[in-house]
């Protein structure tokens, strides 16, 4: 059983108490470039997503408390929750070392993009 504690409210609950968001920090194509979206991002953006063996981020809200979305990080083999963060932060070091490298590439990617 996945026991979950919304980070903005403070109530505790099962899965069931809350809304599965799936993986966090993918974004839309559109967002960042609306004038040249590839079918490659645009197919990326709704079907690609990652699936690891461990650590995962994702996004998650409060269903029976504040309704509000908040980011927590999980570990896809043991279901235990390893860390909560705001929905419009980056995932803290601390998890983000805990992640598989291709955690570490996507938001380097992000850096890169922002940076250009
Ligand atoms: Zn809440």
């Amino acid at each position: 059983m996945l026991v979950i504690t919304c980070p903005v409210c403070g109530v505790e609950g099962e899965e069931a108490d809350f809304h599965c968001g799936g993986e966090a920090h993918i974004t839309r194509p559109a967002t960042e470039n609306p004038e040249g979206i590839s079918d490659e991002a645009q197919r990326d953006y709704i079907y690609m997503r990652k699936n690891p063996k461990g650590v995962h981020f994702e996004r998650w809200r409060c269903d029976r408390g504040c309704g509000k979305w908040f980011h927590a990080c999980r570990d896809t083999v043991s279901m235990e929750i390893l860390g909560y963060y705001g929905i419009t932060q980056k995932p803290p070091a601390t998890l983000l070392k805990k992640a598989d490298p291709l955690w570490q590439a996507h938001f380097e990617a992000q850096l890169k993009k922002a940076k250009s």
